[in-house]
């Protein structure tokens, strides 16, 4: 099975992925975890990646569109993978396409999470206090100011991917302000359609 989860920063995306991780026993292949590795590792992707992640920007689709090349040909991706936090431009979505036609690989599902913008600062808000109070460390964007950058480039760039597949007719919308399991739920009915 392969999925494209959608929706803003906060929306549930990751929560939804490790969710299904579980379940279909398939990997979550979320660029933004990616590229946090490579700016820890500090390869050269990190370091040009760093500065724009922290600011709340977009890293170049070059960039991004080359990561996920390589990673759905890994051997773990086979049978199937889940995006998370991408495609984040139509030109990603576009990319997308032409690597999916190439590898003769379709996609089950395009599921946008639906959430209001008015709840999403406090989510990320919550997000880093269970962070800190598990002890980890919390994202270097996960602050207001970054956060407010983040939703401009989900308003921006983002949003137009839900009506870039809107317009084909494969997007299905759930509602992401219900509780994490009618969301998982409203998820697997979803993709049972
Ligand atoms: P996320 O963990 O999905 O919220 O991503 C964190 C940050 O990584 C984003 O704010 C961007 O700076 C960068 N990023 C992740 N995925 C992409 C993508 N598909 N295109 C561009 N930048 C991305």
């Amino acid at each position: 099975m392969r999925l494209i989860l959608l929706g803003p920063p906060g929306a549930g995306k990751g929560t939804q992925a490790a969710r299904l991780v579980e379940k279909h026993g398939i990997p979550q292949l979320s660029t933004g975890d990616m590229l946090r590795a490579a700016v820890k590792a500090g390869t050269p992707v990190g370091l040009q990646a760093k500065s724009v992640m922290d600011a709340g920007g977009l890293v170049s689709d070059e960039i991004v569109v080359g990561i996920i090349a390589d990673r759905i040909s890994e051997a773990d991706a086979k049978a199937g993978f889940i995006l998370d936090g991408f495609p984040r431009t139509v030109a990603q979505a576009e990319a997308l396409d032409a690597m999916l036609a190439e590898r003769g690989m379709m996609l089950r599902a395009i599921v946008e999470l639906k959430v209001d913008e008015s709840a999403l600062l406090s989510r990320i808000e919550n997000r880093a206090r269970e962070t800190v109070a598990a002890g980890g460390t919390v994202r270097a964007d996960d602050n207001p100011a970054a956060f407010e950058k983040r939703l401009v480039a989900y308003r921006e760039q983002t949003a137009p991917v839900s009506d870039y597949y809107a317009g084909r007719g494969v997007l299905k919308t759930i509602d992401g302000m219900a509780p994490v399991d009618a969301v998982s739920e409203a998820l697997d009915a979803a993709l049972a359609r």
